[in-house]
């Protein structure tokens, strides 16, 4: 017999309806004799209705008491779920992060998990109780209340998983689990069955928001395989797992992007050794984060040095890259606040080459034009007008084949 976490989102108990459809769920996987352990979100659009509150109260709240209020959105869940399982005749209880002893740091709002005491969920489960646990918070060392951070849950999930070593920590979703990109964007995207917990990182980190980044993090660290799948409709959804557990071995596991970018440029910078870290310097003073950078050597003794920015700091990045240019004599300086980021993932690339070239060659064929490229080990990341996105998806995911069954080099090694 064995133990199993499932973490149920935000649509999922969204409804009195739906929280019966999910003790249903969870009375057949009680039936197939394993003990289990819940973990809700708030009822869909709850945790923002709450968080308008408290901006209605005051833009100046302390975040002890937004903490308070914040966390109370999963309390209603976990409560209507235990009902709706005892009403069922399959007993159940409800516990708070802190009840359980969720012990967190003291940063509230987006507090991280130190340590899951068991000893309650033990009881618990040797009486025969199912139980449902609050994701989203904890206790800090004062005894406050703390959250983890929009999503948070998903960290809830895996962190109990982990503490009772779980065999399989299941996140519950509107979607049938991870796919090849945004089913929304372009409809040949594929399920897969498989993803690696770094791909999946890179994945979340780029913005696919399936899974929370920090508990995709935990699960690698703690080695607790994640499975992603629909409450809706079955199937077996996508296991994130280590790589060498992967048997559906490929080069590319997706495509990742987000729209929101802007892109900042310095040109024709006369050459002086420290010029960009007096940019960044400046630039972070501003809390600006930086995502992209590029330097290149225009000529001789010039250079231009472009970096991206999230689109809301544009206005921001701009004026003070505008200074700079003043103050460093810049010939000029250009921008495009209507850029995307698209990237590829997939650990394949470590061992294989002609990946960029591959993704290259198929944006220049479809006359895409490509403004800024990084890459990583395991990621190849280019910047495109966003008017661009769509088409850029489609053909680069074509360029690999994502829609179909997955080979290496050629082979086909897993069929589904
Ligand atoms: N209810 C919280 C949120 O909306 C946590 C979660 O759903 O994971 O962010
Ligand atoms: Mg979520």
């Amino acid at each position: 017999m064995a133990l199993i976490v499932q973490k149920y989102g935000g649509s999922s108990v969204g409804t009195l309806d739906r929280i019966h459809h999910v003790a249903d769920r969870v009375i057949k996987t009680k039936q197939q004799g394993h003990d289990v352990v819940i973990v809700v979100s708030a009822m869909y659009g709850e945790t923002d209705r709450l968080i308008q509150l408290a901006s209605a109260v005051s833009q100046d709240y302390d975040p002890r008491e937004y903490d308070v209020l914040i966390s109370t959105g999963e309390q209603i869940s976990m409560a209507l779920l235990s009902m709706a399982l005892n009403a069922k005749s399959y007993p159940a209880r409800s516990f708070t992060g802190s009840q359980i002893g969720i012990h967190t740091d003291n940063t509230h709002t987006k507090a991280r998990i130190r340590e899951v005491k068991t000893e309650i969920i033990q009881r618990e489960l040797q009486q025969g109780r199912i139980v449902v646990i609050a994701g989203f918070q904890g206790i800090n060392e004062h005894g406050d209340i703390t959250t983890l951070g929009r999503g948070g849950s998903d960290t809830t999930a895996v962190a109990i998983a982990a503490a009772l070593k779980a065999q399989e920590c299941q996140i519950y979703t509107d979607v049938d689990g991870v796919y090849t990109t945004d089913p929304h964007l372009l409809p040949e995207a594929r399920l897969l069955s498989q993803i690696s917990f770094e791909e999946m990182l890179e994945m979340a980190s780029l913005g696919a928001k399936v899974l929370q980044m920090r508990s995709v993090e935990l699960a690698s660290k703690h080695g607790m395989p994640i499975r992603v799948l629909s409450t809706f409709s079955d199937g077996l959804g996508t296991l994130v797992t280590f790589e060498d557990k992967i048997m559906d071995k490929r080069l590319v596991a997706g495509i990742a992007f987000s729209r929101e970018e802007a892109i900042v440029s310095l040109s024709g910078l006369p050459r002086q050794t420290g010029v960009e870290g007096h940019i960044l310097d400046k630039v972070s003073q501003a809390n600006i984060e930086i995502d992209m950078i590029a330097q290149s050597a225009a000529a001789q003794d010039t250079l231009d040095f472009t970096f991206t920015v999230h689109r809301r700091e544009h206005p921001k990045a701009l004026k003070i890259v505008e200074e700079l240019a003043n103050e460093l004599g810049a010939l000029s300086v250009k921008t495009n606040s209507k850029v995307a980021k698209l990237s590829l993932v997939g650990i394949g690339m470590r061992s294989h080459a002609g990946v960029a070239s591959t993704m290259f060659k198929a944006l220049g064929k479809a006359g895409i034009p490509i403004q800024m490229i990084t890459t990583s080990e395991i990621k190849i990341s280019v910047v495109i007008d966003e008017a661009h996105l769509e088409q850029s998806v489609k053909v680069v995911h074509q360029a690999f084949e994502l829609d179909k069954p997955r080979t290496i080099s050629g082979k086909q090694i897993y069929i589904e």
